[in-house]
């Protein structure tokens, strides 16, 4: 590997800022990491497409060779927001001390793009020698609403065989993650004087039933259980509430939030329903309808057999046992484009969305090894 090429990539990945963020002040464009990844894909011989999304933001997808079979590998190219006081140095500036690049994405996940690029090269692939082609993904909106991998899996594409997704996993093949939901119940009651209950309905009283039944119904989600997981079962988390002004007025409005995160084999749309016909009654019995909103557009539970092909070829090469997650990834889009998918990357999740995240230097060349050898077992050899 040419160590010099790597750390240019990597420094021009790291110093074009591609925060995602839910809240627009923060938001930015992806298009500079987008461009620069198409740039350097396009001189190894790789055919360009660019998928424009709303907001200035794009997907990349790069392919090289054809056929029906073959490896995507596919990254986010957006990163969190960052509080650069926090930060011992300018964290879009690559910094090598201590045997670790630092900067913001060094390791979730603008480091794995060079990562790859350095496979690439070590392999020097030319399209007449690719007996199924290698597909190079770069998404965005990964860390926010995910409306990169929506629109690649709305569009259907790309489509292979095989995807590995570079999330930071210490290139441990990770099978399994928990899907994510998201809800805010309001409660929509009547405001009067307290010293005549006749003189409203109270939103905060509704609320006193919705918490009740959200509990009982969390205990009812313990009937499932996934032992491959560090918290075994379902959780729902009441993170959130607001009601009321004063004590002597009938509360008029009340809201909360809470999170919900099912695992592989519960549908998202069917805890959607199920929630929607415990709560909204207890609306109709106090006069005080209920609104169930989706704070996010929801992020499916991922599982991929643990005797999938990839699975197996990739706990073979990292020597790794396959796992599962805490957090959520595009796993679930890709898979549901009908690919085999696993997540595996270097870095670690640890470093992730912090002050000073950094890629450790030992973590490199390990995970350029194993990259090229799937490429060389799905897309040369097969
Ligand atoms: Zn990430």
């Amino acid at each position: 590997m040419s160590e010099k090429r790597f750390r240019e990539r990597l420094a021009q990945l790291i110093a074009s800022p591609s925060v995602s963020c839910t809240s627009p002040a923060l938001d930015m464009s992806n298009r500079a990491v987008i461009d620069l990844l198409a740039s350097w894909l396009e001189a190894l011989g790789f055919n360009i497409e660019i998928m424009a999304l709303e907001g200035g933001k794009a997907n990349l997808i790069a392919t090289l060779g054809q056929g029906t079979g073959g490896l995507v590998l596919a990254g986010h190219t957006d990163t969190v927001p960052c509080n650069p006081e926090r930060w011992q140095q300018d964290p879009f500036e690559l910094i090598e001390k201590n045997q670790r690049f630092y900067g913001l994405g060094a390791t979730d996940m603008k480091g794995f793009f060079p990562v790859v690029l350095a496979a690439l090269d070590a392999l020097k692939l030319d399209a007449a020698k690719l007996q199924q082609p290698v597909i190079i993904l770069a998404t965005a909106d990964e860390e926010s609403s995910m409306n990169g991998a929506r629109a690649l899996a709305k569009a259907g594409k790309p489509k292979a065989r095989f995807a590995v997704i570079g999330e930071p996993t210490g290139m441990r093949p990770i099978r399994m993650h928990k899907g994510i939901m998201m809800n805010a119940v309001r409660i929509q009651g009547l405001a009067g004087h307290s010293s005549n209950p006749q003189l409203g309905h109270n939103a905060l009283e509704t609320m006193h039933a919705v918490l009740g039944e959200l509990l009982r119904y969390r205990q009812d989600l313990l009937q499932h259980s996934n032992p491959g997981f560090e918290v075994s079962t379902p959780t729902l988390n009441l993170g959130y509430i607001h009601g009321g002004d004063n004590p002597n007025r009938i509360c008029g409005h009340c809201e909360l939030h809470f999170d919900l995160r099912p695992l592989p084999g519960m549908d998202i749309e069917q805890l959607h329903q199920d929630i929607s016909q415990r709560l909204l009654p207890l609306g109709e019995a106090n006069n005080t309808p209920i609104q169930i909103e989706r704070l996010i557009g929801g992020i499916e539970a991922f599982e991929q057999a643990a005797d999938s092909e990839l699975v197996q070829t990739a706990e073979k090469l990292t020597g790794q046992q396959s796992a599962s997650v805490a957090f959520a990834t595009e796993a679930p889009f890709l898979q549901q484009m009908g690919m085999q998918t696993v997540v595996m990357g270097p870095g670690s999740i640890d470093q992730a969305h912090q002050p000073n995240e950094f890629m450790a230097l030992s973590e490199i060349k390990p995970a350029i090894h194993t990259i090229k050898s799937l490429i060389t077992e799905f897309c040369l050899r097969c």
